[in-house]
């Protein structure tokens, strides 16, 4: 199936599970993960009428952010290395990973304004980039100081599961943790879990597979 049909099966999906749980489809954002896609492809999508993307390497989406229309919302799911923060600041909408405070320190230099979610590493994996959930309030506060810096909400990659129920509680975590800060947007599900996510408060669900099919790495 092409891109097109892909993205009217998601959309369905997306309506179904926010519906099961009496929520409104049209608070949910489906953010198109296009890193390893071509251009070619992410025209696709947006001549489908997708107008958000998400890219993890700054300088692969430059040229994609370049060549695509100005009404695309950019947002940065990759993690970040601290001396590229500020550039990805300037060039991105939202990014999604912010997780420690030098990439707070580097955002507050740029000439840009971004929304920002704060990547938790929810499950406490070792190895796994995201703030432990116990650090979380006093980076919070931290982010709140930033004046070009709005911060909406919480986001985590979850654990590697042989059942996708077994994300639930992860991300009933999340949702708990986003609700105690008293934020609204919460970033959480990808193409094999976005349903359980919207069902758990999901706003904004992270889908490429899904979408483009498999990535040319
Ligand atoms: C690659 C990636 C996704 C998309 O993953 P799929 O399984 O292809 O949907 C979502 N979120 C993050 C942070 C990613 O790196």
């Amino acid at each position: 199936m092409g891109v097109a049909e892909n993205l009217v099966q998601i959309q369905t999906r997306i309506r179904s599970s926010a519906e099961s749980v009496r929520r409104d489809p049209e608070s949910i954002t489906l953010v198109a993960v296009s890193k390893f896609q071509s251009i070619d492809l992410l025209w696709e999508a947006y001549e489908a009428g997708q107008r958000h993307f998400g890219e993890s390497r700054l300088q692969e989406a430059l040229p994609k952010i370049e060549a695509m229309p100005k009404d695309v919302t950019w947002h940065f799911i990759g993690g970040l290395q601290t001396n590229k923060v500020r550039k990805i600041v300037e060039v991105f909408d939202c990014v999604h990973t912010f997780c420690k405070v030098a990439h707070l320190t580097e955002a507050e230099k740029a000439n840009g304004e971004v929304t920002a979610f704060i990547e938790v590493n929810i499950a406490n994996e070792p190895q796994k980039s995201g703030l432990p959930p116990e650090m979380l309030d006093e980076f919070a506060q931290n982010l709140l100081k930033l004046h070009n810096v709005h911060f909406h909400g919480l986001m985590t990659i979850g654990p590697v599961v042989d059942e996708v129920e077994q994300m639930r509680p992860y991300f009933r975590e999340l949702h708990r943790l986003n609700e105690k800060l008293g934020l609204t947007e919460l970033s959480m599900g990808m193409s094999g879990d976005f349903e359980v996510a919207i069902q758990e408060g999901a706003s904004h669900v992270r889908v490429g597979s899904a979408i483009f099919g498999s990535r040319n790495i």
